[in-house]
C-alpha cells in the first residue's frame, strides 16, 4: 500500500504527519522523502544512511566535426536546449547546448542524420538510503541549482518495496514534482490548516487529485485555530477529515527540535495508528 502525504502549500505540517505516521507503523513501513528540492524528513527520522547513489540523466554532446548544422536537433527539442547557427560563406557553423534544461528524452540524438550527437550522463542529484531502527528510509537530494526534480523523484520511487506500507512525503504545491510523487499512490493524505490560504491551496490540491483519480482524505493541522471554512468545504465536497491535530505548544517545541510528534508526545502514537486504520477503511469504500 502506498500512501502519499501532500499539501497545497508549505508549512502546514505535512512532514510532521508523514514522519509520525511512518514511525507509528515501524518495521513494515518505508518512508520516501520525495521533496527532493528541500528534503527534511531525515531531521525527524534520523536514519543511519547506509547507501548513496548518484542519479543522472542522458544529455546531448554534439561532435561539431561530424555535424552538418541542419538544425534537426534544434527543431526536435521542445525545451530549447540546442541552438544551431548554420554555416555561411564567411564562417563555419556552431552549436550551443544548454544541458541544464535537458529532460533527457533522447529525441535529438535519435533524429540527428549523421550521428553527431552522443548522450552523456549529467548528475542531477543523489539518493540516500538507510534505516531508523526497523523503519526503512529513502530520500533524494537535488543538486544545488538543478531545476529538474521529476527524474530524481522517479528514481527515488523505483526503491518502493511493495511488500511494505510505503509513506511518500510529497513536495508542497500542485506542480509537476508533486504529481510525479503522488502518481501510483493508493491513497493521498492532504495536510492543511484552517486559514484562508490553507483552504485556497487545499482546493487546488483536491482538483489535482480528482484529475489523477487518487482517493484522498484530509488532515487538519492546528485545527483549533483559524476559521470553520475548511471543515465546511470538506463537508460540502464529501471529503473525509481523518485527523485533527490541535495547536499545541509541546508539538511546536518538538518540531523545532526535530522531534517527531509520536516521540515528543507518545500519546499520539495511538492517534496515528487510528489514522492508518481510517485510511484502510476509506480505501475499501
Ligand atoms: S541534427 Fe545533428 S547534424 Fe543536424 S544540427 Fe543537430 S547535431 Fe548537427
Ligand atoms: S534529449 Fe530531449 S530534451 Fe534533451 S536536448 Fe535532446 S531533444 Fe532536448
Amino acid at each position: 500500500m502506498i500512501i502519499s502525504v501532500a499539501s497545497g502549500k508549505g508549512g502546514t505540517g505535512k512532514t510532521t504527519v508523514s514522519t509520525s505516521l511512518a514511525l507509528s507503523i515501524g518495521k513494515d513501513a518505508q518512508i520516501l522523502d520525495c521533496d527532493v528540492e528541500e528534503p527534511n524528513a531525515h531531521i525527524f527520522i534520523k536514519p543511519k544512511i547506509e547507501k548513496k547513489e548518484s542519479v543522472s540523466i542522458p544529455v546531448p554532446k554534439i561532435d561539431e566535426s561530424k555535424c552538418v548544422f541542419c538544425g534537426k536537433c534544434q527543431e526536435a527539442c521542445v525545451y530549447n536546449v540546442i541552438a544551431v547557427i548554420p554555416a555561411t560563406s564567411e564562417r563555419s557553423g556552431k552549436t550551443l547546448t544548454f544541458q541544464e534544461l535537458c529532460h533527457g528524452c533522447g529525441a535529438c540524438s535519435y533524429l540527428c542524420p549523421v550521428g553527431a550527437i552522443k548522450e552523456v550522463p549529467r548528475e542531477t542529484g543523489i539518493i540516500e538510503m538507510g534505516y531508523a531502527g526497523d523503519l526503512e528510509f529513502i530520500h533524494g537530494r537535488l543538486n544545488i541549482g538543478e531545476a529538474m526534480a521529476p527524474p530524481l523523484i522517479r528514481e527515488v520511487k523505483k526503491k518502493i518495496d511493495k511488500n511494505k506500507t510505503v509513506i511518500i512525503d510529497a513536495p508542497p504545491g500542485t506542480s509537476c514534482p508533486v504529481i510525479t510523487s503522488i502518481q501510483g499512490s493508493d491513497y493521498c493524505l492532504l495536510v492543511t490548516e484552517p486559514t484562508p490560504f490553507g483552504l485556497n491551496d487545499l482546493v487546488l490540491a483536491v482538483e489535482v487529485l480528482k484529475e489523477m483519480n487518487v482517493p484522498f482524505g484530509v488532515v487538519i493541522n492546528r485545527a483549533d485555530l483559524g476559521d470553520s471554512k475548511t471543515e465546511e468545504y470538506c463537508e460540502k465536497e464529501n471529503i473525509p477529515i481523518l485527523m485533527r491535530v490541535p495547536f499545541n505548544k509541546e508539538i511546536a517545541q518538538s518540531y523545532s527540535k526535530g522531534i517527531p510528534i509520536i516521540e515528543g508526545m507518545p500519546e499520539y502514537k495511538r492517534s496515528f495508528e487510528e489514522l492508518l486504520k481510517k485510511i484502510k477503511e476509506e480505501m475499501k469504500k
